[in-house]
């Protein structure tokens, strides 16, 4: 079972390089109190997520729990600055367990600041994980148009810079209907104007993609950031959708990932699609949720600082 693991591995390691994690980035998903109205979160059917959690989606419900395979908890994700947490920031921070927010003196976003570039460059998770032989995917697919854009601009996103620094392929929305890449929007909807090849599909469809990727590597990344837009847009029959689509879509992973060979991490980088009362987002804690073999490693997990380094201490750790 050597398919996590460079070569130059000894036996030992190829033992140890058997289980891997599976990280749903979930942009713009905060936790607010129980009992507002404004709160889709409290009001959408979300089966799949209150059995993946195994409770409820407000602060009061989300309390942290320690058990050996689900750990919860609620990060904060202000990292020690003033103002509203942007993604260009959040992201970073959740991706290098660096506080790049401190770096730059304020939360920025949604880009990543030019501060914060030798931070992600030098400690992003896939470039961590890299450097000791294990290797990771990010499962989003792009369109063509994506490829022409940063060639011409050179603006990346947060985790698609990652990728560039630490030389993990970016896959295309042609890789779609091989279950080799998942649609950002989990159902092909959003691609099919870029690129009509793309096909629709439902939600278990890319929970099938996704799980079957996160199989073959030590560590695999999806980002979803379709709950933010909503929370930008602050209407509630759309959040709804939003967050039931992503419920549907969890729910399918939770039921098909084997916890003794993946687990399962979700988090946020700051609240937004949980107060709809404005298009903004907020100072919200996040959620974290990490289920299977790894969970223990991210119980002391407080900030958004800590996401990284407990991935990296979790595939570092012996079967
Ligand atoms: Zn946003």
């Amino acid at each position: 079972m050597a398919r996590f693991r460079r070569s130059k591995s000894g036996a030992g390691d190829l033992n140890d390089a058997t289980r891997g994690i599976a990280f749903v980035f979930v942009d713009g998903l905060g936790l607010g109190e129980a009992g507002q109205a404004f709160n889709p979160l409290l009001h959408a059917g979300l089966d799949g997520l209150r059995s993946l959690a195994s409770c409820g989606w407000d602060s009061d419900s989300f309390s942290s729990l320690e058990s050996p395979d689900l750990v919860r908890r609620s990060l904060d994700a202000n990292l020690g600055v003033e103002g509203l947490p942007q993604s260009g920031t959040g992201q970073a921070t959740l991706f290098t367990g660096v506080n790049c927010a401190q770096l730059v003196g304020r939360h920025h976003g949604p880009y990543p600041h030019s501060l914060t570039r030798p931070a992600i460059s030098k400690h992003n998770i896939f470039s961590r994980l890299e450097s000791r032989g294990l290797q990771s995917a990010f499962a989003n697919a792009y369109p063509p148009q994506f490829f022409d854009y940063v060639e011409r601009t050179d603006r990346w996103t947060v985790t698609t810079r990652c990728c560039l620094d630490a030389g993990v392929r970016i896959r295309r929305s042609s890789e779609i209907a091989g279950r080799a890449a998942v649609s950002a929007d989990l159902t092909g909807l959003g691609l099919r104007h870029p690129d009509p090849s793309v096909p629709l599909h439902d939600e278990t469809f890319s929970a099938d993609t996704f799980s079957g990727i996160a199989r073959s590597y030590a560590f695999t990344l999806f980002e979803y950031f379709m709950t933010d837009k909503a929370g930008h847009r602050a209407e509630y029959p759309r959040a709804i959708q939003v967050l039931e689509s992503l419920d549907r879509f969890l729910g399918a992973v939770h039921r098909q990932l084997d916890y003794d060979q993946t687990t399962l991490i979700v988090t946020s980088d700051h609240g937004n699609i949980e107060d709809l009362r404005t298009g903004v987002h907020t100072r919200n804690p996040v959620p974290l949720i990490a289920r299977g073999w790894a969970a223990e490693h991210f119980r002391n997990a407080d900030t958004l600082t800590d996401v990284a380094p407990a991935i990296d201490a979790a595939l570092a750790t012996p079967r």
